[in-house]
This record gives C-alpha cells, sequence and structure tokens, in this order.
C-alpha cells in the first residue's frame, strides 16, 4: 500500500475523531432527549386530563337556555343531565381522553386499549404505566367530584412511541446535519493541511537540488510574509544554504588560490631546468641553477605547510590541544627565538607584564606571534624598531607588535587578513600571503580577535585580544 502522506493522515485522525464524536453526541442526544421526551409527553397527558375536568357539568334539568350554538353534547345521566362542553378534547396530539362510570363503562370519547383496561382501577391523579401487546402506554386518571358529577371518571391514555415520534424528528434532523457538517470539517482540514504543507514540497525540492550539487545558489525563497513554523524552518534552511554557498566559495577559492600559488615556482623550477639544460654550464652556473630551484622549492614547502595547517585548523579542531598557559613567558620565548634573526639590523624590544595566563595552544600561538614578528621585520626599514607590549586586565590580555616600517594603505587593511592577499611590494619576496590569514583564524580560534592600525610610511602595529585563562 502506498504509504499515505501527512496530508492524508492528519485528516484521516481528524475525520476519525470527528466521527467518533458525532456517535458519541447521538448516543447522548438520544439517551438525554429520550428521557425528556417521556417526561413532557406524561406532563401533557397529566395536563389534558385536567383540562377536561372543566368542560364536563353536571345540569338536574335539560339548559334549555345555554342550547345556542348547538356544539355542546348532552347526555342523560340519572336523573338529570351530562353537558360535554365542545372544548373537551378527546384526542389530542395522540392523547386519548375518556369519561367512565366507576365500573369502568366508557360514557363519552375515546380509549384505544379500553379492552386492556377493563381491569385496571382507576387511581386518582397517578400516572400509570401499562405495557399492552409489547407497547407501553400511559394512563392517567382523574375524578370528577363537582356535584352531581360523583362517581365519574376521566382517564386520558397516551402510547409511549408518541414520545419516540417527537424524538426521531430531532434525531432524524441532527442525522442529516452532523454527517454533513463533519464532512465539511474534514473537507476543510484536507484543504487547510494542504495549504499549511504547500512549503513542505517546496523546502524538499530546494534541498534535493542543492544536494545534487546543481545548482548552490537556490533557496526555497517564501516570501509571502507568513510567520508559521514552516516558514521559520525555511528561512532556517535559506540561511544554511547562504553559509554552505559561502563556504564552498572560499573553498573553491582557497583551491585554486592555492593551484595559482604553487604553479608559479613551479614555473620557475621547470624554466630553469631547461634552460640549464640546454647545453653544457659552468659550475658555477649550476649553482646559480640550484639556486633558484631551492629558493622555489621552498617556497612551496613553506606553502604546502601552511595549507596542510589551515586544513588540520578548519577540519580536526580537536587536533590541537587547549591548556592553561603563561602566555607572558611565550611571548618572551618567542621574541627571544626572533632576535636571532632579526633582519635588517632591526631591533626588537618587549614590555611583557609578567604572569599573564591564557586558555590555548602553545604552538598556534606561538605560530602566530612568529607570523608577526616576520612581517614586522619583512615589511620594517633598515635598522627600525619593532616594539612588542603585553599587558592584561581582569578579563583580556592585548598584545600589540609594533613596527616602524613602510606601513599598509588604509583601504588595504581588512585585505591583509585574506588568504594568499599580497600586496605587489611583497610578491617577489618570501612570504606565501597565508601569514595574516593563519594568524587570525588561530585568534578566531581561540576566541580572540586580530587587527592592525597603520599609518602608510611611519609603519603598523598589530593588535591580538585574547581571553584571560581565569575570565
Ligand atoms: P606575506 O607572506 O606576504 O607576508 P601575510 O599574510 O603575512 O603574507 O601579509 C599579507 C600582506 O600584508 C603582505 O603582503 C604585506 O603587504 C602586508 N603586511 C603584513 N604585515 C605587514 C607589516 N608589518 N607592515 C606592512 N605591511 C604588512
Amino acid at each position: 500500500m502506498k504509504k499515505l502522506s501527512i496530508r492524508m493522515k492528519i485528516t484521516l485522525w481528524f475525520g476519525m475523531v470527528l466521527a467518533l464524536m458525532v456517535v458519541l453526541t447521538y448516543t447522548v442526544l438520544i439517551s438525554i432527549s429520550g428521557s425528556m421526551m417521556q417526561k413532557q409527553l406524561q406532563n401533557n397527558l397529566a395536563v389534558t386530563v385536567e383540562d377536561n375536568v372543566d368542560e364536563v357539568e353536571y345540569y338536574r334539568a335539560f339548559p334549555v337556555n345555554k342550547i345556542d350554538n348547538g356544539t355542546d353534547l348532552y347526555l342523560n345521566y340519572g336523573t338529570g343531565y351530562l353537558e360535554i362542553d365542545d372544548d373537551f378534547l378527546d384526542k389530542v396530539n395522540g392523547i386519548y381522553t375518556g369519561l367512565y362510570m366507576e365500573d369502568n363503562s366508557l360514557v363519552y370519547g375515546e380509549n384505544p386499549i379500553a379492552k386492556s383496561l377493563t381491569e385496571t382501577p382507576f387511581q386518582d391523579g397517578q400516572m400509570q404505566k401499562l405495557t399492552v401487546d409489547g407497547e407501553d402506554w400511559y394512563v392517567f386518571d382523574r375524578q370528577l367530584v363537582t356535584a352531581g358529577l360523583e362517581g365519574l371518571w376521566l382517564r386520558g391514555t397516551v402510547s409511549a412511541a408518541e414520545g419516540h415520534l417527537q424524538l426521531s424528528a430531532i434525531v432524524r434532523f441532527s442525522l442529516v446535519l452532523m454527517p454533513i457538517l463533519m464532512l465539511l470539517a474534514v473537507f476543510g482540514g484536507y484543504l487547510i493541511a494542504g495549504r499549511f504543507l504547500a512549503p513542505v514540497k517546496q523546502i524538499t525540492q530546494t534541498a534535493a537540488q542543492i544536494g545534487q550539487g546543481s545548482d548552490l545558489k537556490r533557496r526555497i525563497g517564501l516570501t509571502d510574509g507568513k510567520e508559521d513554523e514552516l516558514h521559520e524552518l525555511a528561512n532556517t534552511f535559506d540561511a544554511m544554504f547562504e553559509r554552505l554557498e559561502t563556504s564552498f566559495e572560499t573553498e573553491r577559492q582557497f583551491t585554486s588560490d592555492a593551484s595559482h600559488e604553487l604553479r608559479t615556482p613551479m614555473s620557475v623550477i621547470l624554466a630553469e631546468c631547461e634552460y640549464t639544460l640546454e647545453q653544457t654550464r659552468t659550475p658555477a652556473e649550476y649553482e646559480d641553477a640550484m639556486q633558484v630551484i631551492y629558493r622555489q622549492g621552498r617556497k612551496m614547502s613553506r606553502l604546502i605547510e601552511d595549507m596542510l595547517m589551515f586544513t588540520r585548523m578548519e577540519r580536526r579542531a580537536d587536533a590541537f590541544s587547549m591548556q592553561r598557559l603563561d602566555f607572558s613567558e611565550l611571548v618572551e620565548s618567542v621574541c627571544e627565538d626572533m632576535r636571532y634573526v632579526s633582519e635588517k639590523g632591526i631591533s626588537l624590544e618587549t614590555e611583557i607584564a609578567p604572569g599573564v595566563s591564557v586558555m590555548g595552544n602553545r604552538d598556534l600561538l606561538a605560530r602566530l606571534l612568529t607570523n608577526l614578528l616576520t612581517n614586522a621585520y619583512r615589511y620594517g626599514r633598515e635598522h627600525g624598531h619593532t616594539v612588542v607590549t603585553l599587558c592584561g586586565d581582569a578579563d583580556e590580555v592585548k598584545l600589540s607588535i609594533a613596527d616602524d616600517g613602510i606601513g599598509i594603505p588604509a583601504k588595504d587593511l581588512e585585505k591583509i587578513f585574506l588568504r594568499f592577499y599580497q600586496s605587489d611590494a611583497a610578491r617577489n619576496g618570501n612570504g606565501t600571503g597565508l601569514g595574516l590569514a593563519m594568524a587570525r583564524e588561530i585568534a578566531e580560534f581561540h576566541g580572540g580577535k586580530l587587527f592592525a592600525e597603520s599609518t602608510v610610511g611611519e609603519g603598523s602595529t598589530f593588535f591580538l585580544i585574547l581571553k584571560k585563562a581565569d575570565a
């Protein structure tokens, strides 16, 4: 059997609940209104019989002056006459009323079950229930007490089925109305469920298209302004697709830039080899060629190492254990090492507050510091100065590395942190264009910030802000 859709399941569920409610309502309705109708019927019977009490009168002599409209009935009774008023209700709404003598003989009126009641004694003002031929009947008697009428009884009878007849009219009405209402509710629910669930189809299609990699730019884009759960879900998906696209794009860009960066030194190596091998060269020429190949090889090696570092940091964050470490001591020791490799006679001065701790990875932070200090040397001026300052307040650790070198134009202050970005002047140097991108990545990996301030021709200062270990 084909799997049921959510829409169908919801509709079936509500349909079944409604059907159950209808059946329950019928049952309750029938039982409550059944007993109400029977009470009502007994009440009507008693009232009809009571009303008829005043419609019977006794006259000693024939009341000649009363015979005006000829509609009242006169019967000989004893030594006088009985007058049965034309208002006497002998048969109304299934209720029969009869006028009886004490010995159960009928004087006037009707009684459909008279034969069965010959043995039933009169009981004044009592409601009796009898079963005649399998059918229930109510019987109500009233003794007439007005002078001259003593010994006469009024007996009212009505079949209990009269109550059922009235009841069935209500039930019949609801029998027709309730299923119609139920069908309307189920059909309406089916339509509404369809409308509410429509975005799901759109979400599935978009996710499938993106999943197949056909179009990363696709979005679900529910723009009808509604604010239900499915719209929220669709918007969350769209935000996720946006991030995925950006991340794929960055990845693609990185791969393309990396290949491009590797191609340059490789081309130089190949060209140098081809040139050198064209003819026999002197040992000095071979040495020159080897120098070129070595430099380019080292550049490629640095590039590959940096790229691997990025990948490790992005793919396996757990590869770098974090621990509480004395950042003052780390900065001091990196500066000590860097003093030995100082270029262009640049001096390295430090102002390091002692005992500043951070939570971090020693190797990564050392790499970040080395990258910044290498740049300070690389882009510093001859016999210039580099000043490293470290201080910490209650929450933060602030490190600055200031040089008095070439400086960075304001428009490039953010670009320098992009992967493979290099100023034109730096292109032919030893750099890979990955140093600052990696430094920022390491800072963010530690939940910190890295940014620069600079004045062209005067120098640059790089700031690293990290959270203090105890903060
Ligand atoms: P590179 O390997 O080229 O140094 P980086 O990512 O470390 O790559 O730096 C990117 C660019 O930022 C450099 O090419 C250079 O133009 C600029 N830059 C970095 N540090 C400094 C600095 N201290 N002074 C001036 N320019 C700098």
